[in-house]
């Protein structure tokens, strides 16, 4: 349990906790074991939310592949399919065999998608239309849906049995609910939007009245998959790689719409929480202790990991905080803290660095209209479904940034190229100062290019947001420069 933040305990609380387990969290038998342990020991926690066991999702990509190309060349061997699919299930078969939980619905789950994609091989060849995104979103379901049942029955033991409870040794009433039952989308299949509304209501139809949270002691735990949702024909639909953060955010958001109580949303992962840095690139990076919900949301967006980029978005106008720890150390609560209400003082709290950017100038424009130029740029960058990342403009040029888009191609310039001149350049790093209010530190930009002198800076983005200062740099620079900057403003 995360000591300091609860208020109480059981239903008089005045925290209601989502708690999310990751990849690595759900990994092995072990890793089970000890993120139900962290359920059974807080009852604060209502909601669990888990992801896919760690590389199941990357093996179901896989084979959906594989199936692909079976499907378009029949000479592709089945043998490689047939392969991946027993190692996918026999790893599973495995973490529930050590858990000792024989009778866990994953089993069936574990069949049904041995059933369908084994036994139906041979026929794959002759279906028409093939394979698309919305079989794919229905393949990679099958590592949630699975590791879902798994922790639904590991915590239905445990908790039978107590030994691992410290605190409270009440049993709880463990039930599994698909979170196609509570998280809509659109059909965008791959990478579908989730309709808030709808998600509210289904949050107070489907998953409030299972909390049983009106009674006054209320044990009750619901363990639902993340990344997974359905769209309002009931067709599985996926929220894009690494959703699972951004499920537990719109469930969170849901709840908290009836309930105000849910205002806590843990992601336990493999890492102390968020740092200062990327450690792999800066050895004194450190572990941040707690940042405000917009430096969260922009370091996840600008390139640290731990969160999916679009997280924080459900929970920017309410009264949620999110706590990110270690599943792994969990007693050592180092985690990171996100809160809108920290103190204000404007500080460089963080540094990301995000490679293989390209910036596209545009000058000279060749119809000068005076209005609707940039309108004209972004409906032809609209039709290349190239989203931007940074822009600056003067009156005579224009400046964006992406991140490494295979869709710059050369019919993009050409279109470009009718309003005016056009210039490509890549193989540049985007380095992002994030902190609090951190335009408004004196001097910001003067302390940065001293410590950039002699590098050449490419372009600045400052302003848009008041957390953020970003300049592009050469690639191959981008280590040494993070490096310097971390020396110099954040040890
Ligand atoms: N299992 C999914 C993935 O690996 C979603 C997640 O873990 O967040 O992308
Ligand atoms: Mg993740």
């Amino acid at each position: 349990m995360v000591a300091g933040i609860g208020i109480g305990t059981g239903i008089q609380t005045l925290t209601l906790t989502v708690a999310k387990f990751g990849g690595t969290s759900v990994g092995t038998a072990e890793a089970i074991i000890r993120s139900t342990k962290i359920v059974l020991n807080n009852p604060q926690i209502k909601v669990v939310i888990v992801s896919a066991t760690s590389g199941t999702t990357n093996a179901l990509a896989e084979l959906f592949d594989l199936l692909v190309n079976f499907q378009t060349n029949p000479k592709n061997p089945q043998s490689k399919i047939l392969k991946l699919i027993q190692e996918i299930k026999e790893k599973h078969l495995k973490i529930i065999e050590s858990i000792g939980i024989k009778e866990t619905n994953a089993i069936k789950i574990i069949e049904e998608f041995e059933q369908k994609y084994s036994q139906t091989l041979p026929s794959i060849q002759t279906l028409t239309p093939t394979l698309t995104l919305k079989d794919r979103d229905f393949l990679l379901s099958f590592g949630e849906r699975i590791s879902a049942a798994i922790f639904t029955s590991t915590l239905q033991k445990l908790t039978k049995e107590q030994e691992h409870v410290q605190v409270q040794k009440q049993e709880k009433k463990v039930k599994h609910l698909s979170a196609t039952k509570i998280v809509r989308t659109d059909e965008n299949f791959g990478e579908a939007n989730p309709d808030m509304l709808a998600i509210q209501e289904l949050t107070k139809e489907n998953l409030l009245p299972l909390l049983e949270l009106n009674t006054t002691e209320s044990t009750t735990v619901i363990v639902t998959e993340g990344f997974i949702a359905s769209t309002s024909s009931g067709e599985i639909t996926t929220l894009g790689r690494g959703g699972s953060d951004y499920s537990s955010a719109l469930i969170i958001r849901g709840l908290y719409q009836h309930d105000p109580r849910f205002n806590l949303l843990e992601i336990w992962t493999d890492v102390d929480g968020i740092s200062t840095t990327d450690p792999k690139l800066v050895k004194d990076a450190r572990n941040i202790r707690e940042l405000h919900l917009n430096e969260a949301a922009e370091l996840a967006f600008f390139g640290a990991k731990v969160l999916h980029p679009l997280t924080l978005i459900p929970l920017a106008d309410v009264d949620i905080n999110v706590y990110v720890g270690n599943s792994f150390k969990e007693q050592n609560q180092k985690g990171t803290f996100i809160r809108k209400n920290i103190d204000p003082t404007p500080l460089v709290r963080a540094l990301a660095l995000r490679n293989s950017q390209t910036i596209i100038t545009l000058s000279r424009v060749k119809k000068p209209t005076n209005y609707g130029f940039l309108a004209h740029v972004f409906s032809i960058l609209t039709k290349y479904k190239i989203s931007v990342d940074n822009v600056t403009t003067s009156e005579i040029s224009t400046s964006f940034t992406f991140y490494d888009n295979p869709n710059i191609t050369s019919d993009l310039i050409e279109e470009l190229s009718k309003y005016a001149n056009v210039k490509v350049e890549g193989n540049l790093s985007l380095v992002s100062l994030i902190g609090h209010k951190i335009v408004k530190i004196p001097d910001i930009l003067s302390s940065v290019f001293k410590v950039m002198e002699g590098y050449h800076i490419r372009a600045v983005f400052m302003g848009a947001s008041k957390n953020n200062i970003s300049f592009l740099i050469a690639e191959e620079h981008g280590v040494e420069v993070i490096n310097k900057l971390h020396a110099s403003f954040l040890v």
